[in-house]
């Protein structure tokens, strides 16, 4: 037997354990592509989640957007310009590419149930059959891990994370080193007067309202970002290490991008969104909680508007301490 052969099954196999023991569905898709990117004759990977911007026309092929799943190169949105990607989303499975100058790309479809489609893409020389054929059952492999992680931490309607992944995600974001001026952010988003939506054209119309919304949350926030349903019609964005002007001009960017777009049937649609800073001596419940009452402040007064918890938290105290003198 080829001896490069030998060293190579036993590189899947240390991979193969790697990939069953991550803890969650991002740690899997980050542990994928460092093994990737480490083995020799690979001179680049990337792990593409895919998404639709389906903003104004019905989806087509343009309009189908690529988000590059990478620790190393942060995040990168592409469009099907990318070599090969829009082929492999057509394709059953597998697609080679030649990049010129004896280079080929081999694109890898990832189906999954509950989570995004995704592809992953491998830039090398001379990749041989043996190769390629270990890369083929990693990547299934991988598949079949991805898939039992988008099941438990994913919302069946939405693709978006769901709550139970919430507390574990906030702890770790909270504990994270950041350079200074930079922080976190937890974002609560619920849409206005939802209850007309379904009163007014049912569950079903209300539904896709629900689901373009969530969509519309995965063009605008950054992969670096965690998108959550939380609940019905109440989501959260744990915006990451961004300053606070940049927190707030993306949560504006999308009460914009929610107010201007025509959903189906039901026109036109508002959201409401208080948010606050991250702090880790503050227990997640607490977090939500503030959240919350920067977004009941942002409904009291009028709706379709953002509502930071600190501009509000001075009104807040000295409400509670009213209260406590009117009991006495
Ligand atoms: P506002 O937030 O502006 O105060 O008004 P609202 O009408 O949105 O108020 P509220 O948050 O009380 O109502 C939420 C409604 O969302 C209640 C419920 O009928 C609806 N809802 C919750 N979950 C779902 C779901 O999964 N699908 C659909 N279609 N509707 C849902
Ligand atoms: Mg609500
Ligand atoms: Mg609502």
């Amino acid at each position: 037997m080829n001896i490069d052969y030998d060293i190579h099954i036993g590189d899947a196999l240390s991979a193969a354990v790697g990939l069953t023991s991550q803890k969650s569905g991002q740690a899997v898709s980050e542990f994928m592509h460092n093994w990737l990117t480490s083995w020799d004759f690979i001179a680049n990977a990337s792990i593409f989640e895919v998404f639709e911007t389906n903003q104004e026309k019905k989806v087509n092929s343009e309009d189908i957007l690529f988000r590059r799943v990478s620790t190393e190169h942060g995040e990168q949105r592409l469009n099907n310009r990318e070599p090969g990607l829009q082929e492999c989303i057509n394709s059953r499975r597998q697609v080679e590419i030649d990049l010129g100058e004896g280079c080929m790309r081999l694109l890898f479809k990832v189906k999954s149930k509950f989570g995004p489609l995704r592809v992953v893409a491998v830039d090398g020389k001379s990749i041989n059959p043996q190769e390629r054929f270990l890369c083929l059952h990693l990547i299934q492999l991988y598949e079949n891990q991805i898939n039992i992680y988008d099941e438990k931490e994913r919302d069946a309607l939405s693709g978006l994370l769901n709550r139970q992944t919430f507390d574990e995600t906030l702890i770790k974001i909270a504990s994270q080193v950041l350079e200074p001026g930079k922080a976190a952010f937890v974002a609560i988003l619920d849409i206005d007067h939802f209850k007309r939506v379904n009163d007014t054209y049912g569950h079903l119309y209300g539904d896709e309202v629900l689901l373009k919304f969530s969509q519309l949350m995965k063009v605008n926030f950054r992969y670096s970002d965690y998108l959550f349903r939380f609940g019905g019609e109440e989501f959260i964005v744990l915006i990451n290490d961004s300053t606070l002007e940049g927190a707030q001009e993306a949560l504006e960017r999308y009460r914009h991008m929610v107010e201007n777009y025509d959903f189906p049937v039901v026109g036109k649609v508002t959201v409401s969104i208080g948010y606050v800073l991250v702090e880790s001596s503050i227990m997640p419940t607490s977090l939500v909680d503030y959240a919350d009452k920067a977004l009941y402040h942002a409904k009291e007064n009028g709706r379709n508007r953002i509502t930071f918890y600190e501009d509000i938290k001075s009104d807040i105290n000295q409400q509670i301490v009213e209260d406590d003198i009117e009991l006495f």
